[in-house]
C-alpha cells in the first residue's frame, strides 16, 4: 500500500525527516507564504504540516479534496473555519502546552522592556549617547506591586501569572468561559481589570468575538500610565484604536508581539512611536521550544494519516473521517 502524501512547510532537521517517511511521503521545501507554490504542492495531499498562521480558506480546500488533516505548528486555529473543515472530514491539529513557558517568557520580557525603558537605553548606550555623555533616558519604574491584568486566562495567561507573582506583581484576569481558578490570580470584570491594570497582557485565542476585543472604548478606561502587552493575536486589538490612544496619551505606551497585518506596512507609525515596542511575532522562538511543537505537530500529522487520534485535535468531531484514507 502506498503512504499518504504530505506537505511540510516548515523546516525539518534530517531525524524528523527520517520519522517522517515511515509514516507519509513528505513534500518539504514548500514556503507557506507562496500560495501557488502551496496549492501546486498540495494536489493529492492528503497532509499538510505548516505554521499556525498559514490560511485554509474554503476556496482553496475546495481544490484539496483528498486532505484529511492539517497540523498547525503552532496552538492557535484562527487560519481556518473549524465548521467547514469539520465539514469536510479534514482534522485541525495544534501545540498547545509546549509553547506556554515561552510565550509567558516573552510577556514577562515585554513588561521588564516598558518598566525599565530597556529600548530607549539600548539605543543610548549602543548609540554613543551614554559615551558623549548626552542625558539619560527618563527613569523607568518597577514593576514590585503593580497589577498585572490578564485578559483570557487559559495555559499562557497561566504561566504568565506565576511569573508575575515571581516579580511581586498583583494579578487580575478576566475570562469569558469558566476556568480552573487557583492562588495566583483574582478574576475581575473585564471593565475593572482595564480600570485597576498597570499592564494589560492579551491571552485570549482570535475568534470572531475577540477581533477588536480591545479598542477605543477600552483605551478610554485605561489609566494614562498603563502600558498594553500582545502576545496573543494583532486582530485582538483594533490598531488604529491603539494608535488614537497612543497619540494622545490615553496610555502610556504598547508593546506587541503580534500585529494586525504581519510583516506590518513599512510605514505603519507603530513601528516609529517611541512609546512603542514591536517583536517580528517571536513568541515561540527558542530552539527547545520549537523542537517541540516539530515534536508534537509531526506526531500529530503522522497519527491521522495512520488512522490513530492525535495528540491534540480542536476539532475532534472531523475525526471518524479524517482517520479513514480516502
Ligand atoms: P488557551 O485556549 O489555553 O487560552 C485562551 C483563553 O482565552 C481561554 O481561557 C479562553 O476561555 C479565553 N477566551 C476566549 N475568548 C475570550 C473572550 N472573548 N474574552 C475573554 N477570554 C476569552 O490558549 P493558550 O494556549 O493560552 O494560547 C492563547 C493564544 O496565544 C493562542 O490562541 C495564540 O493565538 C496565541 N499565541 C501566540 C504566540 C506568539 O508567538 N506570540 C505563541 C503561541 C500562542
Amino acid at each position: 500500500m502506498s503512504l499518504p502524501k504530505a506537505v511540510i512547510a516548515v523546516p525539518l532537521p534530517e531525524a524528523t525527516l527520517a520519522r517522517l517517511t515511515a509514516g507519509c511521503h513528505p513534500v518539504t521545501g514548500v514556503t507557506p507564504g507562496d500560495r501557488e507554490a502551496l496549492r501546486a504542492a498540495l494536489a493529492n495531499a492528503e497532509g499538510v504540516l505548516s505554521p499556525a498562521p498559514t490560511p485554509y480558506d474554503a476556496a482553496f480546500l475546495d481544490a484539496l479534496p483528498r486532505l484529511r488533516v492539517i497540523s498547525n505548528f503552532g496552538v492557535g486555529f484562527n487560519n481556518v473555519d473549524l465548521d467547514d473543515c469539520t465539514r469536510r472530514g479534514i482534522a485541525v491539529c495544534n501545540t498547545p502546552g509546549v509553547l506556554s513557558v515561552a510565550v509567558a517568557e516573552l510577556a514577562l520580557l515585554l513588561i521588564l522592556a516598558a518598566a525599565r525603558r530597556f529600548p530607549a537605553n539600548t539605543a543610548h548606550a549602543s548609540g554613543g549617547g551614554w559615551s558623549a555623555g548626552a542625558a539619560a533616558p527618563p527613569l523607568g519604574f518597577d514593576i514590585t506591586g503593580k497589577t498585572l491584568g490578564l485578559i483570557g486566562y487559559g495555559r499562557i495567561a497561566r504561566e504568565t501569572a506565576v511569573r508575575a507573582r515571581a516579580f511581586g506583581m498583583r494579578v487580575v484576569y478576566y475570562d469569558a468561559y469558566p476556568v480552573v481558578t487557583d492562588v495566583l490570580a483574582t478574576p475581575v470584570s473585564l471593565d475593572d481589570l482595564l480600570r485597576t491594570s498597570d499592564f494589560v497582557s492579551l491571552h485570549v485565542n482570535l475568534t470572531a468575538e475577540t477581533h477588536h476585543l480591545l479598542g477605543a472604548r477600552e483605551f478610554a478606561l485605561m489609566k494614562p500610565s498603563a502600558w498594553l502587552v500582545n502576545t496573543s493575536r494583532g486582530p485582538v486589538v483594533d490598531q488604529l484604536a491603539l494608535i488614537a490612544a497612543l497619540g494622545e496619551s490615553q496610555i502610556a505606551g504598547a508593546a506587541l508581539d503580534v500585529m494586525e497585518a504581519e510583516p506590518p506596512a513599512a510605514e505603519d507609525p507603530l513601528l516609529t512611536m517611541a512609546n512603542v515596542i514591536i517583536l517580528p511575532h517571536i513568541g515561540t522562538a527558542t530552539a527547545e521550544t520549537r523542537a517541540a511543537m516539530l515534536e508534537m505537530s509531526v506526531s500529530n500529522l503522522l497519527m491521522v494519516l495512520g488512522g490513530e487520534p492525535p495528540l491534540s485535535c480542536v476539532n475532534p468531531e472531523a475525526l471518524p473521517r479524517a482517520m479513514q484514507g480516502r
